[in-house]
């Protein structure tokens, strides 16, 4: 049994006093938090306060993204203790802005994915094509290779306890989203290849969440396909208001 897990990528937006005020409206839209797991992934300069915000709520916190070493002349980075420190119990990493935009490579993503399960904090791994190789036929070639590198030297019982998040790139930020059957393909797909690299009790247990422009009107139809276990929201995750009806209509899909 997957709980579902629902995470707000804020990305490069909102100061500490914006983060705050946000997350005061959030506790008082948020009905009952039962049966799924929600996180709030905010820039690294909001981490402390919002993890102090949501003290006493289940809601879990996230860094963006994180270095591998535990120190030293990497300046610009911070590490996975300083993130736990600061609050957060989970991170992103490869998210396809930070892969396109700062050129990470599978294997950044490996030795980061590597240094967060070091330090316990739980990876939520990003994954996904981009327009071009999905039309011509790519898409699952590229998630082989992006979870067989990213997770390379990891042991099977730590990799059923992160997240694998597919994230079409031409989906992100675009309006489009992919339809609930091409997203529970490739996760179909990609629950077949953590079988293939591990085995079938870490393809079972493992979550794998949806994410490019999910919004109020799409989540529930996403995530009433089997292999969709929640979901990774950019845009829509920034009103506070609209990602406690997201939450709350993720609880209880109709669909
Ligand atoms: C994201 O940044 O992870 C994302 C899915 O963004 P959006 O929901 O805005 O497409």
């Amino acid at each position: 049994m997957r709980t579902l897990f629902v995470a707000a990528n804020w990305k490069m937006n909102k100061t500490v006093q914006q983060a705050l005020t946000y997350v005061t409206e959030f506790r008082q839209h948020l009905g009952e938090i039962t049966g799924i797991e929600v996180v709030i992934a905010p820039p690294f300069t909001a981490v402390h306060a919002v993890a102090g915000a949501l003290l006493g709520t289940p809601v879990g916190v996230a860094g963006q993204d994180l270095y591998w070493e535990d120190q030293g002349a990497f300046t610009g980075e911070i590490n996975a203790m300083m993130l736990k420190e600061a609050g957060a119990s989970y991170v992103l990493i490869g998210h396809s802005e930070r892969r396109q935009l700062f050129s990470e490579s599978d294997d950044n993503v490996n030795v980061k994915v590597r240094a967060a399960l070091d330090a316990q904090l739980t990876p939520i791994l990003c994954v996904g094509e981009s327009l071009d190789q999905r039309e011509s036929n790519r898409t699952f070639e590229v998630l082989d290779r992006q979870l067989t590198k990213g997770l390379t030297s990891i042991p099977a019982n730590q990799v059923g306890t992160l997240i694998v998040a597919y994230e079409p790139i031409w989906a992100i930020g675009t309006g489009l989203t992919a339809t609930p059957p091409q997203a529970q393909e490739a996760h179909a797909h990609i629950r077949e290849c953590l079988a293939l690299l591990f085995t079938d009790d870490v393809a079972s247990s493992t979550r794998i969440i949806y994410g490019g422009s999910v919004k109020l009107g799409n989540v529930a139809d996403l995530l009433s396909q089997s292999d969709i276990d929640g979901a990774l929201i950019g845009g829509a995750s920034l009103d506070s208001a609209i990602f406690a009806e997201i939450v709350a209509t993720s609880r209880t899909p109709t669909v």
